[in-house]
């Protein structure tokens, strides 16, 4: 089926950013969207496996939320481990006064972006695909500012606002030019064994004996994280699947693009906290991976696009959100959410500058707002997910001694309440300044 030769608002990429930004034009009344798709629906990766309150509170407002919640898991903390010792922990249901969400919502993003697809089929918005973009240029034959949008099939759609939701290779980005870079300037920064993370969703011979149910343990400069599927959105029904993730140490060179299930066991086993080794010497009860369902790899990059709004020469308005907008390491579970909470707060400015449009008045200065609010956004999580490696990496890089007692300090002030509150409110992302 050919694409709509022209369109208002184009969205390039059905990831949940992009879904979540149809979905947040259209609460808004902007039906002239159209939503494209490189892939077939269920072929994005499925990396995140929680999504943050601030960001339920955003799908709340888009009325996407009440089939979310209860396929999700409700965690309520998250701990983080040296070893086999308790280093720090949040606890998210300190969030009460703040949220109607005191809570982290485990599921697959698989699931997430099933939900909201299904809401846009609901509201009659479908998305195309596989329809790959591959160049943006200023119409010519057009009296509106608007772009000429090419397809790998030769199509050409044209659109007054692109909304680029590709993802981190942004095809968007680049054809408007924008730089992507790490807001450090560490493009080459080393981030050790947490360059490379791999994911792998698998069984296990026997139940972990896990100390809390959501834990990151980190040991020797890598981590591990073991998270049980909600039974309602496991891949299988007859056994519980855990979602595995774990650095990779550097000396093992380049991790496989899927892991099979003799790597997965030999990173659990050397990365991992004891309770998840085979070994019956040092694991009384030990466990072993039965079978593996995915598992993929991806590479740590800290960058954030220098504008997510800009005009490309006389064309229409370039607006950048999600992955293409940032990117960073995935400790902390915070890149879905945050791509998402960019989409749903841009629909309203989207909205009024085609208001504004209309009535003769329309100023950059929305978009320009928006674009700085947002951007400050990915900055402070780029850093906070950079204090969390640093936690990590402290213990390749620093001197013992130091290492244990910035531990003592943690453990210290993650006794106080104050401090599992302040530690929840910034992974919420209620806290973005
Ligand atoms: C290991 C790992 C774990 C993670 N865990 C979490 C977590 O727990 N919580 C969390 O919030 N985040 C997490 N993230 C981050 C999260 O997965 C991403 O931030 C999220 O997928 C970004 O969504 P997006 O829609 O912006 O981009 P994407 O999911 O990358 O989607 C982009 C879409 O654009 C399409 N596309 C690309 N190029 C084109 C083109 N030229 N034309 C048309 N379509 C195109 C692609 O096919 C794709 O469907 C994790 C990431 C990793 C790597």
């Amino acid at each position: 089926m050919s694409l709509p030769p022209r369109t208002a608002v184009l969205i390039v990429g059905a990831g949940p950013s992009g879904l979540a930004a149809a979905l947040s034009l259209n609460h808004r009344g902007v039906n002239d969207i159209v939503i494209v798709d490189a892939i077939l629906a269920g072929e994005n990766s499925s990396r995140a496996m929680v999504i943050q309150a601030a960001t339920l509170e955003a799908l709340n407002s888009v009325g996407c939320l009440d089939k979310l919640l209860p396929i999700g898991e409700k965690a309520q903390a998250l701990f983080m481990n040296h070893g086999s010792s308790y280093l720090i922990s949040t606890d998210f249901s300190l969030l009460a006064p703040y949220t109607k969400y005191p809570f982290g919502l485990v599921l697959p993003q698989t699931a997430t972006e099933a939900v909201m697809l299904e809401k846009l089929d609901h509201l009659g918005i479908k998305v195309w695909r596989p329809f790959k973009v591959v160049s943006l240029m200023p119409s010519q034959d057009t009296e509106e500012q608007m772009f000429d949008v090419r397809f790998e099939s030769g199509e050409i759609v044209k659109a007054k606002y692109v909304i680029g939701a590709d993802g981190a290779n942004s095809v968007v980005r680049q054809e408007a030019g924008i730089a992507f870079k790490d807001p450090n300037g560490d493009e080459k920064h080393d981030y050790g064994n947490l360059s490379q993370i791999i994911l792998g969703d698998v069984s296990l011979t026997s139940p972990p004996q896990l100390a809390a149910r959501f834990s990151i343990t980190s040991y020797d400069g890598n981590f591990t994280l073991m998270a049980p599927f909600p039974a309602s959105t496991s891949p299988d029904t007859s056994r519980t699947v855990y979602r595995f993730a774990s650095s990779v140490p550097a000396e093992d060179g380049t991790a496989p693009h899927a892991p099979n299930i003799e790597y997965l066991q030999s990173l659990m086993d050397r990365c991992g906290p004891h309770s998840l080794s085979s070994d019956p010497a040092i694991n009384p009860h030990p466990t072993r991976i039965e079978k593996v369902y995915w598992s993929s790899r991806y590479r740590t990059r800290s960058a954030v696009a220098e504008r997510y709004f800009t005009h490309k020469l006389d064309g229409g308005v370039i607006l950048l959100i999600g992955d293409a907008a940032h990117i960073h390491s995935p400790i902390g579970g915070q890149g879905m959410s945050l791509g998402i909470r960019d989409a749903i707060s841009l629909g309203p400015v989207l909205k009024a500058h085609i208001g504004s449009t209309a009535e003769g008045t329309a100023s950059d200065k929305l978009f320009e707002d928006w674009a700085a609010s947002r951007r400050k956004r990915a900055l402070s999580v780029v850093a906070l997910t950079k204090q969390a490696m640093g936690i990590i990496n402290a213990q390749r890089k620093m001197w013992a001694p130091l290492v244990w007692c910035t531990y003592a300090v943690l453990r210290f002030v993650g006794r106080f309440t104050f401090f599992k509150r302040m530690l929840a409110y910034r992974l919420s992302g209620l806290a973005e300044i």
